[in-house]
């Protein structure tokens, strides 16, 4: 299927019309963006990693019954996927706190969270994705009763398929973000899961894997996203 009209960029991907109203063709970028769009760079071969470890992870998803926005891997840097409406809330889990958790409550880093902490972020550059809850949610229009109900629930279970992943490639799944949209009156999982999104770190070492490389300098990020991919591949 072609790619037709160019619809929309973002930090780290465009997104175009295919000849189906249907399906839109993603492609994967390696631009790299952190602190609301304040530190910008590159990663080299990033949009591959993240494209090949989204289209993987959404495949164990789907067999595990989450419906996912991908319909298929189309080479390294494109997937096409259902045509969805995005929700504009982010949805995170956090299992293990760090980053603006622990700045936001002084909770101590790496203290376990059991049960695993649930935050909803309004989708918004320009407001820097404040935390909101289901009461802004509702009375913001951003989703109804009955579709926060059921991203709350589909929530909980890709965060216990993704850890239950992770850990067999020896990665401790710290938090995500993920995004939801609308197809055919479902809600169904969309954008990616990847380091870009995840924390990951080494399970015996705690090194970190992911995006956190970048936005704290530490170095050796495109060797970490590189090795995510292996490992996920491997499965
Ligand atoms: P934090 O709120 O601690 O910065 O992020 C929590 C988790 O959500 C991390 O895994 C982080 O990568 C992910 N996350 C939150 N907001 C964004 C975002 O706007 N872009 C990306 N790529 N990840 C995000």
């Amino acid at each position: 299927m072609k790619k037709l009209d160019f619809l929309y960029e973002g930090k780290a991907k465009k997104i175009y019309k295919t000849s189906d109203p249907k399906v839109y063709a993603v492609e994967y970028k390696d631009d790299a963006t952190a602190f609301n769009g304040q530190k910008k760079g590159t990663i080299d071969d990033k949009g591959i990693v993240n494209n090949r470890v989204s289209a993987k992870m959404f495949k164990i998803l789907e067999e595990k019954g989450i419906e996912t926005h991908l319909i298929e891997l189309v080479d390294d840097r494109n997937m096409l996927v259902k045509a969805v409406e995005i929700v504009q809330v982010e949805v995170i889990v956090r299992n293990v706190a760090t980053g603006s958790l622990t700045k936001r409550l002084g909770i101590t880093e790496g203290t376990v969270l059991d049960p695993p902490v649930l935050e909803f972020c309004y989708k918004s550059d320009e407001y820097g994705d404040p935390v909101i809850n289901d009461y802004h949610i509702r009375a913001m229009k951003l989703a109804d009763e009955e579709e926060l109900r059921t991203m709350t629930e589909m929530t909980f279970k890709i965060n216990d398929i993704l850890r239950e992943t992770f850990t067999k490639v020896n990665l401790n799944l710290i938090d995500f973000k993920i995004e939801f949209g609308r197809f055919d009156g479902r809600i169904i999982l969309a954008d990616e899961i990847s380091p870009d999104t995840c924390r990951l770190w080494e399970a015996d070492t705690n090194e970190k894997m992911d995006k956190d490389r970048f936005r704290k300098n530490l170095g050796n990020v495109k060797a970490a996203y590189q090795e995510v991919l292996k490992r996920v591949e491997s499965l």
